[in-house]
Formats: structure tokens, C-alpha cells, sequence
């Protein structure tokens, strides 16, 4: 948690449960991975939190943004991004969609498909497209699965028809998965455009632009590789397979600029037990899956929690959320331990928690209201 963040909790004790974000250490992460990879564009994945005064801070950097639908398109024009500098990445978008980003000015589209490909033709005509490959997401803890992307023959087909139809054959794209800590994934997809780039060259059709995707991790209970090693190995990649004739690149970052800007502040409202000499406590917070916490879902992010008692005697817990669901409870296979002195009415913090969380919080399930956000 930054100082920043710490000094605002107990400054105003906000209202539970609310995500508190430190928006320069948004500024920060932007600034290092520009630093890390300087010869690659950013396109801020808008959908891991598109809260105003994030999108306007990345706008004053020189950021591009990657939106996933309409409204995420109007959020960045709010928040005064040029049309130019946003990508429609989603490559499932609603025919009106496509036609009103096209009329606010947005020029670069992703697709995977033919009958996408159709509805830019149509709809877009003339704008730059790029074709997203399916790679492997092993290595990835929150995987994207085969639902995106198309196979290496497709995609050539498509690109090719691309140019007949009047579109821009602009490049390739791939998303090696959220939270990839692995950096060979990134090695490998690089390596599968590289051959496509040199096959569509030789049908005529000459791309200019590597779209790398999101993907890179931050620490939650585990240590990852950090962003250095990542462009190293994504450099050395490019810089074999393409040579001297390095194409443009461009990533999508989501979670690695916000995700270690926030932290959830939270309450216990009851610690119980299922009976009286069972050593596992169960925690009940009030916040859980349906208030945001939707990466939980198989355990498959873990965030780190601190509470008033750190340092005093520990033991095992069940975490849950306030709802009445039983899909509700984050960690019950994870060994997660935590003060034997937690009582109802405690705080407890949640780290790392600035991505994939806000927009995650279901309205009013159980009546509970949206997650409170506050942005400092
Ligand atoms: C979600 C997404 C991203 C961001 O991924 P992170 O793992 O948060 O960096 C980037 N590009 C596309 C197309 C996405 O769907």
C-alpha cells in the first residue's frame, strides 16, 4: 500500500467497503514500463478500471487506450483522448458499435473472424485492422481460453481479404493471457506472427504492426518475473525473428498499471465457527465475489490482506463474502491464515486490488450497493 493510500484510510476512515487509488503510482507504473519497452506504444486496457481520473492522467501521458466496447470508447473521449490514439480491441462488437466509434473518429479494429471482418468492411471502410491469433495461455493465471482469436491459416486468409475489401491490413495480435508469468509465452506468440508477417509478405500483403497484448503480472502472494525481464525477452523475440526491419508494437497493459494502485478497504462482520473445537475460523467480510472480488473465482488470485492484529498469533480461515450465495467465498482451499485476535467490526485491507475489481461489483445483489471508489 503506498503512503499515499495509507494516509488517506486513516485520515477520513472511509465508509466499507470502498477501493482506495493511488493515481501517480498509476503515473509510475506507466512511466516504467515506458522506460522498459520504449519502442512500444501503449494502449491502456481501459476495462481493468476505467475510472475518469485514471483515464484522464494516462490521456495527459500520451497514452493510447484499448477499449473493449462503446461506453469504454465514450469514457476516453471524456476523459479527452484523441480518436486516433483508441483501439476497438474487442473482436465481438455490436454492428451499432462499430458504427458510431467510426463516426467519433476511431480508426484501428480488431478482429478474428470473417463475419467481423464483414462489419468493418461495411461499416468501417478504409480503417486499419489487425487480426488476433489464438496462443497458448499456459503460464497464465487468469487465462483467456480459445475464445478469442483464430488459427495462423484463418488469419492469413482474413488479412488478405482484408486488403481486397478495402480495409488497412495494418497487423497482428495475440493476449498470452492475464497475469502471464511466464515469458517464453510471449517468445513463442512472437515467433507465430513472425512467420505470418513473412508469408503475407509474400502474397502481397505487407503488415506493419505487432500487437503484443496485456498479460504482464504483478505480485500478488507470489513473486513474478519483473517488467525488465519481460521486455528483454520480448525484445530479443522481435529482434530475431524481424531483424532490422522491426514492425510497430504496441501493448495493452491492464493490469500492470493498476492493479498495485489500489487497495480495498474492508470490514469483519462476523468470524464464526462450524463447532466449537474446530480449529478453522470462517471470516465473513463485507465485500466477497459479487462485491468485486470476481478474480477469486478458483482461488485463482490471491490478494494479500492485512489487518489491525499483524504480528500476533495466526491460524487458518475460510474467507467469505456478505452475500447469501454459496458461490461466495473467496479462499477455502488456499491455506490463507489470519489473526486469532479478528473480531466483527475490524478493518481489513486488501492489496493490490486497483484492477478487475470495480467493474466486477454486481448492482445490488442481496441489495448490497456497488462497491465506493475513491481516487486520490
Ligand atoms: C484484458 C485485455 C488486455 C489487458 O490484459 P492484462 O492482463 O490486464 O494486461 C489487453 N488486451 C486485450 C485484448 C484484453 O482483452
Amino acid at each position: 500500500m503506498t503512503q499515499k493510500i495509507a494516509r488517506f484510510l486513516s485520515d477520513h476512515q472511509p465508509a466499507t467497503p470502498c477501493l482506495v487509488v493511488d493515481v501517480d503510482r498509476v503515473e509510475g507504473n506507466f512511466r516504467r514500463l515506458r522506460r522498459a519497452l520504449p519502442l512500444a506504444r501503449v494502449y491502456y486496457a481501459v476495462k481493468a478500471n476505467p475510472a475518469a481520473p485514471i483515464l484522464e492522467r494516462l490521456v495527459g501521458l500520451d497514452s493510447s487506450f484499448d477499449a473493449a466496447s462503446i461506453e469504454e470508447i465514450r469514457d476516453c473521449l471524456a476523459a479527452g483522448a484523441k480518436p486516433e490514439a483508441i483501439s476497438f480491441g474487442n473482436t465481438v462488437k455490436k454492428a451499432s458499435a462499430i458504427v458510431e466509434a467510426y463516426a467519433a473518429g476511431v480508426r484501428m479494429f480488431a478482429f478474428d473472424s470473417e463475419a467481423e471482418l464483414d462489419k468493418l468492411a461495411r461499416l468501417a471502410p478504409g480503417s486499419r485492422v489487425y487480426c488476433r491469433l489464438l496462443v497458448e495461455n499456459d503460464g497464465a493465471e487468469w487465462p483467456l481460453s480459445r475464445k478469442f482469436g483464430t488459427s495462423v491459416d484463418m488469419a492469413r486468409e482474413l488479412m488478405v481479404e482484408a486488403a481486397a475489401r478495402g480495409l488497412d491490413p495494418y497487423g497482428l495480435s495475440f493476449h498470452v493471457g492475464s497475469q502471464q508469468t511466464r515469458t517464453n509465452s510471449y517468445e513463442a506468440a512472437i515467433g507465430k506472427v513472425a512467420m505470418l508477417f513473412t508469408d503475407l509478405a509474400e502474397a502481397g500483403v505487407n503488415l506493419r504492426m505487432v500487437n503484443l497484448g496485456g498479460g504482464f503480472p504483478i505480485r500478488y502472494d507470489q513473486e513474478v518475473p519483473g517488467i525488465d525481464t519481460f521486455a528483454t525477452a520480448i525484445m530479443g523475440a522481435m529482434t530475431r525473428h524481424f531483424g532490422n526491419a522491426l514492425p510497430e508494437m504496441v501493448i495493452e497493459p491492464g493490469r500492470f498499471l493498476v492493479g498495485d494502485a489500489g487497495v480495498v478497504s474492508a470490514e469483519v462482520v462476523l468470524v464464526s465457527r462450524k463447532s466449537a473445537n474446530d480449529p478453522v475460523r470462517w471470516v465473513y467480510l463485507d465485500i466477497g465475489r459479487f462485491g468485486g472480488l470476481a478474480e477469486t473465482e478458483g482461488e485463482a488470485v490471491k490478494y494479500r490482506m492485512s489487518t489491525p492484529h499483524d504480528g500476533s498469533a495466526a491460524g487458518p480461515v475460510v474467507i467469505a463474502g456478505p452475500t447469501c450465495d454459496g458461490a461466495d467465498i473467496m479462499y477455502e482451499r488456499s491455506n490463507y491464515r489470519l489473526p486469532t485476535a479478528l473480531a466483527c467490526g475490524d478493518r481489513i485491507e486488501l492489496h493490490d486490488t486497483g484492477a478487475y475489481v470495480t467493474t466486477y461489483a454486481s448492482q445490488r445483489f442481496n441489495g448490497f450497493a456497488p462497491l465506493a471508489e475513491h481516487y486520490i
